[in-house]
């Protein structure tokens, strides 16, 4: 028989938006179980240096971040579970969610913030590079390319957004995409078509990531043309990878309102999604900002309304 937990607030996931719900949700005394998921902390486990979450002087590691946001959420008493749930139900009340281990929770609210992972190129030495070289987030790591070349690989609004962006940084950008046209809007491609500073590679994508092993650090790209099989080497310190992000929403297909790319939809100036009592936040329905501080944000929002939720229900 699997154990039964009843709780008023279950949390999702394990990003600074599920922290941040388990934060205020145990300080309403509200006594919130946090179910981590397949990669504990999240997005930002997978970074190093982190410089634009507030509060910190000095440059701080992601994966300690994460740490100091998970003693946190215990010390205000939170439950932590390092467990996969792996099936919700949403039609009844309290909502049921079953983990992989076997447990089985009953809970008044539900806050789902389960993130979205970076699409990668999933090349061998993309893996070596990694942090090293090559990012997925250029609000995150433009910073640290400072009059550097490097290239952005994509043809979308992010890839687009990218590339201008790293322009405050970089001496030059190359943006490589696998077709000969933008996926991106029109007043976006224009501006990248008309950057100084920016060049377009087209009908190319990348084969291998070459560089040095000590340090570890990216030094060049090998491309290849997709109509030719022509290859070239250029000089590139670093490379940003913008192909999509994918949200960790299949959890909760056919249970609660997605938009066509599968991100959950919340009402306006809310995290409330098209299921009353459940509650989303941070990538897991934000596709424009991805930031651990909206995430933070909207985990703290997600807190306060099933705080309200459970007082006007329950
Ligand atoms: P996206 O629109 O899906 O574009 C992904 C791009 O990556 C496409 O150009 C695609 O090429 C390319 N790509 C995919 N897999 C690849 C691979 N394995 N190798 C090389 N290239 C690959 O993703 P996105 O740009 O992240 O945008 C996601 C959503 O967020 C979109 O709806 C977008 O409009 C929205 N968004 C909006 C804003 C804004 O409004 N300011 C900003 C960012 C994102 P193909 O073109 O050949 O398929």
């Amino acid at each position: 028989m699997n154990k039964l937990i009843t709780t008023d607030v279950l949390i999702v996931g394990s990003g600074p938006a599920g922290y941040t719900a388990a934060i205020y949700a145990a300080r309403a005394n509200l006594k919130p179980h946090m179910v981590s998921g397949l990669e504990p902390g999240g997005q930002l486990t997978i970074t190093t240096d982190v410089e634009n979450y507030p509060g910190f002087g000095d440059v701080i590691q992601g994966p300690w971040l994460m740490e100091q946001m998970k003693e946190q959420a215990l010390k205000v008493g939170t439950e932590f579970h390092n467990d996969i749930i792996s099936k919700v139900n949403f039609a009844k009340k309290p909502f049921g969610a079953i983990t992989d281990s076997g447990l089985r929770f009953e809970s008044k609210t539900i806050i789902i913030a389960t993130g979205a992972q970076a699409r990668w190129l999933n090349i061998e030495s993309e893996n070596k590079y990694k942090g090293f070289g090559i990012s997925a987030c250029a609000t995150c790591d433009g910073f640290f390319f400072k009059n550097q070349n490097i290239i952005v690989v994509g043809g979308g609004n992010s890839a687009v957004e990218e590339a201008l962006y790293l322009t405050n940084f970089a001496s030059k950008v190359t943006l490589v995409h696998r077709r000969d046209k933008l996926r991106a809007e029109k007043i976006l491609q224009d501006r990248l078509l008309n950057h100084p500073k920016i060049d377009v590679i087209w009908d190319h994508k990348v084969k291998e990531f070459i560089g040095s092993d000590e340090p570890l650090s990216l030094k060049k790209i090998k491309l290849i043309n997709v109509n030719n099989e022509n290859e070239k080497i250029i000089d590139a310190t670093g490379a940003f990878i913008a192909i999509g992000h994918d949200p960790a929403t299949s959890l909760f297909k056919n249970q609660i309102k997605m938009d066509k790319e599968n991100y959950i939809i919340t009402k306006a100036d809310s995290t409330e999604t098209s299921v009353k009592g459940i509650f989303a936040a941070g990538d897991v329905k934000d596709k424009i900002f991805r930031q651990a501080v909206t995430a933070a944000g909207m985990g703290c929002m997600a807190a306060l309304e099933a705080e309200k939720f459970i007082a006007e229900n329950y």
